[in-house]
């Protein structure tokens, strides 16, 4: 790698210096914030239950009228009305009375526990209760599950599947969001064909497309793909132009490092950016080039797909993040336990993926072009400069995707 290299926390850095946070938003409904970034903190307007209701089907009763009731000598309450989820309450309970209550139906005012049908003896006008309970036994209170004022969603924190059940419950039914930013997205490689059509001698499909085009969606952004470059500086330059207008951030896969058709450091001089980087000291893709036309960042990754791949996860993964609104760009670390040996020596900072469970983690061993034995993992090893090879059962540091 060159002397302009850098480490990787470096290139993170310089690239998350030149990322914007985003203040455009909108309105969306609450199924589609599915996955996206909430623009706003939102607290409970309401409290979870609204009322104090029942738990169970059975009777409302004040544990007074219990005390000291048994088999032998049940307490007998007059039942008074009935009440079910969804109707109001229309009478106190005086001392000796009870109301029949159903789930979720509310609790009259005096009730303060319930007793399960099964533990009485179901009558009708009149019940019988052969033991005692204690105050607010089988009672739910009001806003047990959730206190008006209570944080639901931060600002940059993204909308799981739980927040849209805490916020249907509330009576929401959209959210504010941030834009998702727009990424291009650009192949380049004379060798390139789209898929669907038969592969000519020397030619391959374009994988990164989709590698990375999935990648963007799961970070939060929107692709935008150009059309597949040549190995052509001008032309790579002027989809570039292109691509500049209309996207946010912009990503590359192929023509970084020194053969002859790599073209990218180029294309950078060509639409006059500045370089962020060239080079990161990492294995696989190590030629990751970093461009910047102000505003907008050019990250030009490797073409192989297995270190596009990688290189998008640890590098462009924040920025498209950062550009979505999260407040967390940086993903998650852990330490984990080898389960197999990691044969090879890592004289860079090397970056494998892997699967992990629990704290065993296996490498899915491959070179950096293998897209087959990326299935299936979760995590990627982080493996430092000058390590020999790992054996099962050394500890190694985890990023969690
Ligand atoms: P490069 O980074 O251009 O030197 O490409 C490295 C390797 O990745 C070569 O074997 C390319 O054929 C392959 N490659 C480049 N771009 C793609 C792509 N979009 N899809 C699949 N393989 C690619
Ligand atoms: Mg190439």
């Amino acid at each position: 790698m060159g002397q302009n290299s850098i480490p990787l926390d470096s290139a993170i850095e310089r690239l998350l210096e030149q990322t914007p946070v985003p203040g455009k938003h909108e309105t969306a409904p609450l199924l589609d914030a599915l996955g996206r970034i909430s623009f706003k903190n939102l607290d409970a307007l309401i409290n979870m239950p609204p009322f104090d209701s029942s738990p169970l089907d059975g009777f409302a009763i004040c544990h007074k009228d219990l005390a000291g009731a048994s088999r032998d000598k049940p307490a007998v309450l007059r039942v008074i009305e009935t009440l079910y989820a969804g109707d109001a309450p229309m009478k106190p309970l005086a001392k000796g009375e009870c109301a029949r209550v159903m789930t979720g139906a509310p609790l009259p005012s005096g009730a303060t526990c319930v007793v399960r049908y099964e533990d009485t003896d179901n009558g009708k006008d009149y019940v019988q209760v052969p033991l005692s309970l204690r105050e607010y036994q089988n009672y739910r209170f009001q806003g047990e599950d959730l206190r008006i004022g209570r944080r639901l969603l931060g600002k940059g924190e993204p909308i799981t599947a739980a927040h849209i059940g805490v916020l249907a419950s509330q009576g929401f039914t959209e959210a504010s969001v941030f834009m998702r930013p727009k990424v291009g997205i650009l192949s380049t490689g004379s060798e390139l064909i789209p898929g669907n059509q038969p592969l000519s001698p020397g030619k391959i499909y374009d994988s990164n497309r989709y590698v990375l085009g999935a990648r963007v969606a799961v970070s939060g952004g929107e692709p935008v793909f150009g059309p597949n470059a040549a190995d052509d500086a001008p032309a790579i330059a002027e989809t570039v132009e292109a691509l500049l207008k209309t996207c946010d951030f912009i990503v590359t896969t192929g023509g970084v490092s020194v053969g002859d058709r790599d073209y990218m450091p180029l294309v950078g001089e060509m639409i006059r950016a500045e370089q962020l980087f060239r080079g990161v000291r990492m294995k696989p893709g190590g030629w990751i080039t970093g461009l910047y036309k102000a505003p907008k960042i050019v990250l030009c990754l490797s073409g192989n797909p297995g270190a596009a791949a990688i290189s998008f996860d640890l590098l462009a993964g924040p920025v498209i993040r950062r550009l979505a609104g999260a407040s967390r760009v940086l993903p998650r670390r852990t330490r984990g336990v080898l389960e197999e040996p990691f044969p090879k020596t890592s004289d860079n900072r090397r970056f494998v993926y892997a699967r992990m469970e629990g704290e065993k983690v296996a490498p899915s061993f491959s070179g950096s072009g293998s897209l087959a034995t990326l299935t299936g993992c979760n995590c990627i090893l982080d493996i430092p400069g000058g390590t020999p090879p790992l054996s099962a059962g050394d500890s190694v540091e985890v990023i969690l995707l």
